[in-house]
């Protein structure tokens, strides 16, 4: 089945949850019920590694089980691909912040998020699906996330003026995408179960409507008074959703600019939709060790005199 594809041929990631637990407890934990530090990007059989890019990211072997595992149990670790981790590392907001998670269910970047704020600052989590808001709002309580507020609504129809984000700086923007980064949707042509992806392999019409709703919602955040930084992300290896939606971005935009994003994430984006596709990351199963997947941080250009100071 597809699950045992991805089993077989991706490491298990764990992202320890700093709400919860040290990484330095995290690893004397997992020390304690037989697991060894190891070092290099394969990590063989009772081994664990550090992510090099990504902090407080743990890679398993592929096959590794935490099934009743009690640091999952209680939240302090979370089952989290490597790519998954990379839209918190890449809008990185500084402690006191004030985020908007436009496109938050089931939440693991929003509590990845609440774990760089480390209890300062505020999320406010938006999602329009009531069923994966309701997952949402349990996640955020196992995880140990406090200073949030959970909306289930339409973010495209949130006012940009609302005084509650006046101070909002910062917006994680990981919408509905193709899916087609999933490695099981690569091996399995049947429907996806969530609105969280499609199936995988769209047709080019549903793909570029896909983009335009992509855009636009990147797009309605900027337009949001306090907006500083923008991160777009998508698990799809489609340029159409990806670098194409960059440059759409930023023709609507001209106040705004990509940045380099996680400069140490080796693999980045193609140049077939303009110089800004080098500057987001990029990840595959091949060079990465984990799933598909694209992310791209905008940040609204400095006013003439400003970026000095
Ligand atoms: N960021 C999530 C995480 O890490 O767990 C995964 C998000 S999933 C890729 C996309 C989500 O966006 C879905 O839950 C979907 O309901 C939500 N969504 C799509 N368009 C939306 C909109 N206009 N307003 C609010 N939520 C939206």
């Amino acid at each position: 089945t597809a699950k045992f594809e991805q089993k077989i041929h991706l490491p298990r990631y764990i992202r320890v949850n700093t709400l919860r637990v040290s990484l330095e407890d995290a690893v004397r934990n997992l020390g304690e019920s037989g697991w060894t530090l190891g070092t290099g990007p394969a990590p063989d059989k009772r081994c664990f590694v550090k992510d090099p890019v990504i902090a407080n990211c743990i890679r398993f072997p592929p096959q590794s089980s935490f099934h009743g595992n009690a640091m999952v149990d209680n939240g302090s670790f979370i089952l989290q691909d490597r790519s998954s981790c990379i839209p918190a590392a890449a809008l990185a907001p500084p402690k006191g912040a004030h985020v908007i998670d436009c496109c938050a269910a089931p939440g693991n970047k929003t509590s990845h998020v609440a774990a760089l704020l480390a209890g300062t600052g505020m999320i406010f989590a938006f999602d329009r699906n009531e069923k994966r808001c309701n997952t949402l709002r349990s996640q955020m309580e196992k995880f140990g996330v406090k200073e949030i507020e959970v909306f289930c609504e339409d973010f495209m129809h949130v006012s940009p003026t609302e005084e509650r984000h006046a101070n909002v700086t910062h917006f994680l923007c990981d919408p509905t995408c193709s899916g087609s980064g999933q490695l099981a949707n690569q091996v399995s042509s049947g429907p996806a179960e969530e609105e969280n992806q499609s199936s995988g392999w769209l047709s080019a019409s549903d793909l570029s409507a896909l983009a335009e709703s992509q855009t636009s919602i990147v797009s309605h955040c900027m337009t949001f008074t306090a907006c500083q930084v923008v991160t777009y992300s998508t698990c799809s290896v489609h340029e159409v959703e990806n670098e194409a939606v960059v440059a759409a971005v930023l023709a609507k935009n001209p106040k705004f600019r990509a940045v380099k994003c996680l400069p140490d994430w080796e693999h980045r984006g193609t140049t077939a939709h303009g110089p800004a596709g080098p500057l987001c990351c990029r990840a595959s199963h091949e060079a990465d060790f984990t799933n598909g997947f694209f992310c791209c941080r905008f940040e609204r250009i400095p006013k003439k005199g400003a970026e000095q100071g």
